[in-house]
């Protein structure tokens, strides 16, 4: 069975009131154009319940950045799993590579919010992918085996089929160097090969995202490959006709 192409704006540290509400009038003007992929967006914690506002009776779904390990209490600054699914979230990011470099989330931590994710009922997206350096030392599938594994080792195999994984290979964010459609299917189809180690079942079915300097103008040679099912969209997710380009690549 065909999987459904996803394409999740991830909207980082960046908006106004003023400029959400344009976004998502211009991402709602547009939404009947998009026919094949489901839409999320995820705005910082603040806009959250705006969003949700804003997106209500539409397709679109909302995400969460980043959550909090722990359930309430004296943790100031952080968000709790049961605080994201209050304001009508969907999704929630999880590992995203500048959570992982720039507040030192390692593995066993960010397989720990997959879980908390996952408890919640939350769809939690797995962001994994390697440095340049690590690509350049040819340790790729290193990296990338060993995010998965924590995930696997902590909640089991199985705890893939109720998320969506995203391929971000670091050295491609934000810095215009999207990943090629082959370079990116070779990790995709791998990270399905190690996931049908432990279940064929699970590895067919979890959607794997590319993320990675993706416009509308590479999306769709990205979205052709065969084990590609969407994206996580950084820049190009805060300009409304960007985004449903790339919306309506999906094949
Ligand atoms: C991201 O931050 O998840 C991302 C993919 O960013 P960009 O599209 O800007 O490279």
């Amino acid at each position: 069975m065909a999987r459904q192409i996803l394409v999740a704006g991830n909207w980082k540290m960046n908006g106004s009131k003023d400029s959400i509400n344009s976004l998502i009038d211009g991402i709602k003007a547009g939404l009947d154009s998009v026919d094949k992929a489901a839409v999320a967006v995820c705005p910082p914690y603040v806009y959250i319940s705006e969003v949700t506002g804003l997106v209500d009776g539409t397709a679109i779904g909302v995400g969460g950045q980043n959550l909090s390990t722990e359930a309430s209490g004296a943790f100031t600054g952080e968000i709790s799993a049961d605080m994201l699914n209050d304001f009508g979230c969907k999704y929630v990011i999880v590992g995203h590579s500048e959570r992982r470099s720039l507040y030192g989330e390692d593995d066993e931590l960010v397989a720990k919010k997959y879980a908390v994710a996952r408890a919640a009922g939350l769809i939690p997206i797995l962001c994994v992918g390697e440095t340049l350096e690590e690509r350049e030392s040819g340790v790729t599938e290193e990296v990338v085996a060993r995010q998965l594994d924590a995930v696997i080792a902590l909640e089991g195999v199985a705890a893939l089929a109720d998320g969506v994984i995203a391929y971000e290979p670091v050295w491609a964010i934000g810095t215009g160097m999207t990943a090629s459609p082959e370079q990116a299917q070779d990790v995709h189809a791998f990270i399905r090969a190690r996931i049908a180690e432990s279940d064929a079942g699970v590895a067919e079915k979890v959607q794997v995202l590319y993320g990675g300097s993706v416009k509308g103008s590479n999306a769709a040679e990205l979205f052709a490959k065969q084990d590609i099912d969407g994206g996580l969209i950084g820049g190009a997710s805060l300009d409304a006709e960007d985004f449903l380009a790339i919306c309506r690549s999906a094949p």
